[in-house]
């Protein structure tokens, strides 16, 4: 059948299946009908189809091309198309590649973090901006002469919870680069020599990324220290595939910035740690960085009948909170308003009350109720090892651990 406008559609030369059938039939009944009224309106009358024309079939081709074009769009992955520098390199991606793109990718557009999503870490965003963000924004500045080897990479380190993944995002997020957010089961695999490629498969997508952010969360576990002997083979070569891929990227500067988070810095391989020369102890905040998260944190909601009384009650619950983490005041924060909304439940008048108002006696009540609590505390054990390692090998940032570098660049 060929259409009437010439259009070149012959459905007699389609390949349909049975069910392929059926749904062109139904689209093409759904559109005969189309513009038909049905004079009796009694809604048990069986429906009034006008004649069939080749254009209801036609239209109904057209329709379920549509929606198959964008069923397929999504699984060939062409969403993706238009992040790369290059887009021929879409087309080009091995399997591997392939694999990370679609588990580590994070749309640009779904980072809403920036650096005012983050309370305290103020010489963290700083020395972020500086390293991070105008090497990839202006990667050809940093091709040639000393600058070569300036961006190779940067270590967060510090307790869990305390903003180095957020920070990770914001830079990206600022410069607006691509970001990929690998972790350990994305390299891991259980056929052999797989995991040198997924290293491999990493660092040639990102360069195809470029700008972009790779982020290792929990880069302990995926190149932690060589245990001599003890170390199994696959975990020795996956290191030194790291190693290859990343001096390559070191050589060429081409606009991949790695950054690596842990909680575990000293179990981190001596090899990772001479290419990783910036490395920043994201610390527990002090009280005016809590004050400051928790205003971050609570910012859609009424703290308090005014401004001022907003600012009290923070600083109050910052003045409780020592050595509690962001994410310790994220769980705090939603303790208290569940408190304020539990309130409103409980005393039926208030029910119309379209704004639910948090006051201190609700994070009180939260402090009072023992299921809130920080995760550490200075004297574990886990913090005093960070500080001194902060000491021996940081680039000093925040903390108020001084680590000896007389610069931020950490050289
Ligand atoms: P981990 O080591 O466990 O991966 P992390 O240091 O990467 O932890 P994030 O994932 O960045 O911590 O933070 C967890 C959550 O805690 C964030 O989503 C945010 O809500 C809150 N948070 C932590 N630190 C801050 C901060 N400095 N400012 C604002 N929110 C924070």
């Amino acid at each position: 059948m060929k259409t009437p406008d010439n259009t070149g559609l012959y459905l007699e030369e389609k390949l349909l299946n049975p069910s392929e059938i059926e749904r062109l039939l139904l689209v093409t009944l759904a559109e005969g009908s189309t513009g038909v009224v049905n004079e009796n309106q009694n809604p048990l009358a069986k429906p009034l189809i006008k004649k069939i024309q080749i254009k209801d079939i036609t239209n109904a081709d057209k329709v379920l091309f549509n929606t198959y074009q964008s069923q397929q769009f999504i699984k060939d992955g062409l969403e993706y198309l238009n992040i790369f520098k290059n887009p021929k390199d879409r087309y080009t991606l091995n399997k591997f590649e392939n694999r990370i793109l679609k588990e580590c990718f994070i749309f640009p557009s779904d980072i809403k973090t920036t650096f005012n999503s983050i309370g305290g870490l103020k010489k963290t965003k700083v020395i972020m901006n500086e390293l991070i963000t105008l090497p990839l924004k202006r990667p050809e500045l940093y091709k040639t002469g000393i600058l070569k080897e300036t961006t190779t990479g940067i270590l967060l380190f510090g307790p869990p919870g305390t903003g180095k993944t957020l920070t990770a995002r914001a830079v990206a997020s600022q410069c607006g680069a691509n970001f990929l957010n690998i972790q350990m089961s994305n390299v891991q695999s259980k056929w052999v020599g797989e995991n040198e490629k997924n290293v491999k498969a990493i660092f040639s997508l990102a360069r195809k990324l470029s700008p972009c952010v790779l982020f290792i969360d929990e880069i302990d576990a995926l190149l932690q220290t060589r245990k001599g002997e003890f170390t199994p083979h696959y975990m020795v070569n996956t290191l030194n595939e790291f190693m290859q891929e990343w001096d390559g990227l070191n050589s060429r500067n081409d606009g991949v910035i790695v950054i690596g988070a842990t909680n575990r810095p000293f179990d981190l391989d001596e090899a990772v740690l001479r290419r990783l020369p910036r490395r920043i102890f994201v610390s527990l905040p002090d009280a005016e960085a809590r004050a400051e998260i928790l205003d971050i944190l609570l910012k859609e909601e009424v703290v308090g009948h005014s401004k001022e009384e907003r600012k009290e009650i923070l600083a109050y619950v910052a003045s409780k909170t020592n050595q509690w983490s962001g994410s310790d005041l994220k769980n705090l924060s939603i303790a208290s308003v569940m408190n304020a909304i539990r309130e409103q439940i409980v005393e039926p008048d208030k029910k119309n009350e379209i704004v639910r108002i948090v006051e201190k006696k609700h994070f009180d009540m939260a402090f009072d109720s023992g299921d809130i609590v920080p995760s550490l505390n200075e004297k574990t054990g886990i913090i005093i090892q960070l500080q001194e390692w902060n000491a021996k090998y940081g680039t000093g940032a925040e903390a108020g651990g001084y680590s000896g570098h007389s610069s931020v660049f950490g050289f």
